[in-house]
């Protein structure tokens, strides 16, 4: 017979940092908090990610007789700072579609199980934190992220991973408190550029620039161009200024093995006139939240973060994306702002060049920021 401790034994063996068991309960307080709050998550549905479903484990795998929660730290490595400052730290090291590094671990996990006579199932669209808290691996923060109690020196950059499993095992005591330290005067909800954080521990997710650089629908706001600020895809501001979250940071951690490719391949100027092909084959398999046919979204993204760089170097891109009526004119009106935002001589003359000839969202871009100055 299997026991707990050879399962925390051998999660330690597969690499996880941490590991936590709880019971298949369905997850009454997330499925009330998806019921009430329709109109904030009303798009994941659109997604196709059923999260009612996720919230009750049995409806994942009727035989499961435990939640397994397994944590895995993301930050291990640094990257480049220019990486970090236009992309969520988390993926850039997202292997689910590569399957490098952590899918081997976690397969090598349940392939363990399995030898044991163990059936499992990945509880794909679960609550993650909910399921980490309830099976005490941490606190909670006002970030609405989850703080592990062992790992990265108990701060936030961790991935709660939850495996459904045909076996009982004794559930962990769990913990469900905010960790946060009452001198923390929210330093989080105070540095949200986008007022995304409620302060109470929920965000709105349709504020925050990690849903906004990915599901954001069409042409982003004018009000919220300036406040996403560098961020490419994904955000880790509420978590970069989080005490909680200094002692990790501190490190001198080594540079991603990879760390170079991404950086030559996630350019703000590759990004801005990349083709399908490209997309495909660079940029895709390691974020791939965005499908090929909202490529737009990534080079109108790009387009954002150059003009929010203030940088001239990036008026001749700006300039060869806004000129190029085959480009969709939502990138074309994102290139418009961003030479009105970068600015001086060069990107005037540009934007002069461009307006006789303006029409649909650039026309209107130009009117919007005339009404500006005016
Ligand atoms: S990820 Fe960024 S936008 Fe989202 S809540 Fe945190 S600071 Fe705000
Ligand atoms: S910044 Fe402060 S309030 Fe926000 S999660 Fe960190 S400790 Fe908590």
């Amino acid at each position: 017979m299997t026991t707990k401790a050879d399962v925390i034994r051998q999660a330690h063996a597969c690499g996880f940092a941490d590991i936590g068991f709880t019971t298949v309960a369905p997850f009454d307080a997330h499925r009330q908090q998806l019921n009430e709050r329709q109109a904030d998550y009303g798009w994941v549905a659109r997604m196709g990610l059923n999260l009612m479903r996720g919230s009750d484990p049995l409806a994942v795998m009727p035989e499961a007789r435990t939640l397994i929660v397994l944590i895995e730290p993301y930050l291990r490595h640094r990257f480049p700072r220019r990486l970090e400052a236009h992309f969520g730290r988390c993926y850039l090291d997202d292997d689910r579609i590569t399957k490098k590094g952590l899918a081997v671990r976690f397969k090598a996990f349940r392939g363990w199980l399995r030898d044991r006579g163990i059936a499992s199932k990945s509880g794909m669209h679960m609550p993650h934190r909910a399921a980490a808290a309830r099976a005490g691996l941490g606190s909670l923060g006002k970030n609405c992220l989850f703080y592990s109690r062992k790992a990265v020196r108990q701060g936030s950059w961790i991935l709660p991973l939850t495996l459904l499993v045909d076996q009982s095992f004794a559930p962990d005591a769990p913990s469900f408190q905010m960790g946060c330290p009452d001198w923390c005067r929210n330093a989080c909800v105070a540095a949200c550029p986008t007022r995304a954080l409620k302060g109470d521990g929920t965000l709105d997710p349709r504020r925050c620039i990690s849903y906004l650089s990915y599901y954001g629908e069409g042409l982003t706001p004018r009000a919220l161009r300036e406040p996403m600020g560098l961020y490419v895809y994904g955000c880790d501001r509420c978590q970069d200024v989080c005490p909680r979250n200094a002692p990790w940071l501190a490190l001198d951690l080594p540079v991603h093995p990879e760390a170079a490719v991404l950086e030559a391949d996630f350019t703000l100027e590759q990004l801005l006139h990349m083709d399908q092909e490209y997309f495909k084959s660079r940029i895709w398999p390691r974020m791939f939240y965005m499908p090929a046919e909202q490529i737009w979204r990534w080079r109108m993204n790009a387009a954002r973060a150059m003009g929010n760089t203030r940088d001239d170097r990036y008026v001749d891109d700006l300039a060869r994306a806004a000129e190029d009526t085959a480009v969709d004119e939502r990138v074309r009106a994102m290139a418009v702002w961003a030479l009105g935002r970068i600015g001086g001589a060069r990107a005037d003359a540009v934007l002069a060049r461009l307006r006789p000839a303006a029409a649909g969202l650039v026309l209107e871009e130009f009117a919007q920021s005339d009404k500006g100055r005016g």
